[in-house]
């Protein structure tokens, strides 16, 4: 399997180029050459096992041309070795993508490109190559996820970019408690910033020469493509909850029609939602999707309007989906082939103010006993509003039949949540450690001269 870029079909390329090179060469973002169709019963049957399993299963379908099974199977166990449940928060069903090291929904696509990179790179190595350094500009769980995602991984160095004052403070030390390989820099300036600083090296065809580099940011096809794996795991338990009976007849292997379910993303850069319309693809039984955003609307603007107006970003309590701009908005033009009344049948957006998403935090708490944190309320807010409408339009859609995707533990948004719900969200102890450990950092205006100084030291 190949890579072709989402601005240009006929630009291909090998697994592991596309991982190191991130962006296309001509600044489209990578894409599978071919949808592979996935076996729905094996897929489920594995999914009996574990996430991990089931996963390979899938992982297997895009990389063993490039890794062997073996190397794939591994890779993934080492990565996805944690728990995605699906559980009852309030009316409807949650998947909770937080289990991870971090904490956070990332750590899926982090670890699994740490893993299978490392095995790229570890296959082609020479004793003299310098590393691979990866640069990563995050908006607060992008860097902590890809950090511990790389932490300690031969031959692989981290440098990643955040917005100064602009992370919680938990964040802030997953990123900088580290050590090793992996060097923290704040930049005084946004999440746009880094991002932007972040594109102006990998457009510098001259530097890239110089500078072994690549992202890790969710454009990167290793850290987008393993987000769709969660999907079908989602499905799998969602089957067990709501259609068990079918679900046995379907694994003695009759012949039946499964039925289709809705899934609700909180979004920022649009990598997790664009992952699961290629589930859809891969053949998962998918009705459609409701992208949920907080003051950062660019997509459900785009939804209503038929324009799409990236702006600059603006900060909210749900600050890892503080993107202005949406890379990954390529992605889904490229999946659609650019049909937009095809992405309007498929695909639903609603936004909401901070303010709803403290109404929503504190709802759930009160009513359901259920804590969550900022961004996985819009998820909530979303689902209710998406019932809400179906209703209004007189059509069929019942609150059991849709999945709301939780991005990250209350845990990492005390300070968000504990003023709202009056409690302290109760914190892991993975986390709990790394508040008492030693932090390293480096502090940096918004300058690419100062970003590349940096690159050249610790790519040495
Ligand atoms: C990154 C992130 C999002 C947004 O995901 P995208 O793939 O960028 O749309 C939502 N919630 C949390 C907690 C995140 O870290």
């Amino acid at each position: 399997m190949r890579f072709y870029s989402t601005r240009d079909k006929n630009s291909l390329h090998s697994l592991k180029e596309a991982a190191v090179m991130g962006l296309a060469p001509d600044g489209g973002l990578f894409m599978p050459e071919y949808v592979p169709q996935v076996n729905l019963l094996e897929t489920l049957m594995l999914a009996q096992c574990s996430f991990a399993e089931m996963s390979s299963y899938l992982a297997s379908l895009f990389f063993k041309e490039s890794i062997t099974q073996m190397e794939v199977a591994e890779a993934i166990s080492d990565a996805l070795s944690f728990d995605v449940p699906l559980v009852k928060a309030g009316p409807c069903y949650t998947l909770e993508l937080f289990h991870g090291p971090t904490c956070a929904f990332k750590d899926v696509g982090a670890s699994s490109m740490g893993q299978i990179l490392g095995k790229l790179i570890r296959n082609g190595q020479q004793e003299h190559d310098k590393p691979l350094i990866i640069l990563t500009a995050t908006s607060g769980d992008t860097g902590s996820a890809v950090a511990r995602g790389f932490y300690d991984i031969p031959g692989i160095k981290v440098v990643v970019l955040f917005p100064n004052g602009k992370v919680s403070p938990l964040q802030e030390c997953q990123m900088t408690a580290l050590g090793k390989n992996i060097k923290a820099i704040k930049v005084n300036g946004t999440f746009d910033d880094c991002q932007m600083l972040v594109k102006a090296i990998f457009n510098n065809k001259e530097l890239r020469k110089q500078i072994n580099v690549t992202s890790a940011n969710s454009i990167n096809l290793l850290r987008w493509l393993p987000q769709s794996f969660y999907y079908f795991y989602a499905y799998a338990q969602w089957l067990a909850a709501e259609h068990q009976q079918l679900l046995k007849s379907y694994l003695n292997g009759e012949n039946i029609d499964l039925p289709e379910v809705t899934f609700v993303v909180p979004s920022g850069n649009y990598g997790n939602i664009s992952a699961g319309m290629l589930a859809k693809r891969m053949g998962l039984p998918v009705k459609g999707f409701v992208a949920a955003a907080n003051s950062n609307d660019v997509f459900p603007k785009y939804l209503e309007s038929g324009k799409y107006e990236p702006r600059p970003s603006v900060q909210t309590i749900a600050n890892a989906m503080d993107v202005g701009a949406p890379s990954n908005f390529e992605r889904i033009q490229s999946l659609f082939n650019n049909d937009y009344d095809a992405i309007c049948k498929e695909v639903k957006g609603y936004a909401y103010s901070d303010s709803q998403i403290k109404e929503a935090i504190l709802e759930l708490h009160k009513e359901y006993g259920y804590t969550c944190c900022p961004h996985s309320a819009t998820g909530y807010l979303a689902t209710k509003e998406y019932l809400q409408e179906c209703a209004g339009l007189g059509k069929e859609c019942s609150a059991n039949s849709i999945i709301w995707l939780s991005t990250a533990s209350p845990a990492k948004f005390s300070e968000v949540i504990a003023p709202v719900t009056g409690q302290m969200p109760h914190i892991p102890g993975r986390l709990q450690e790394l508040l008492n450990k030693e932090k390293e950092f480096a502090v940096m205006d918004v300058s690419t001269d100062a970003l590349v100084e940096i690159l050249k030291t610790h790519g040495e």
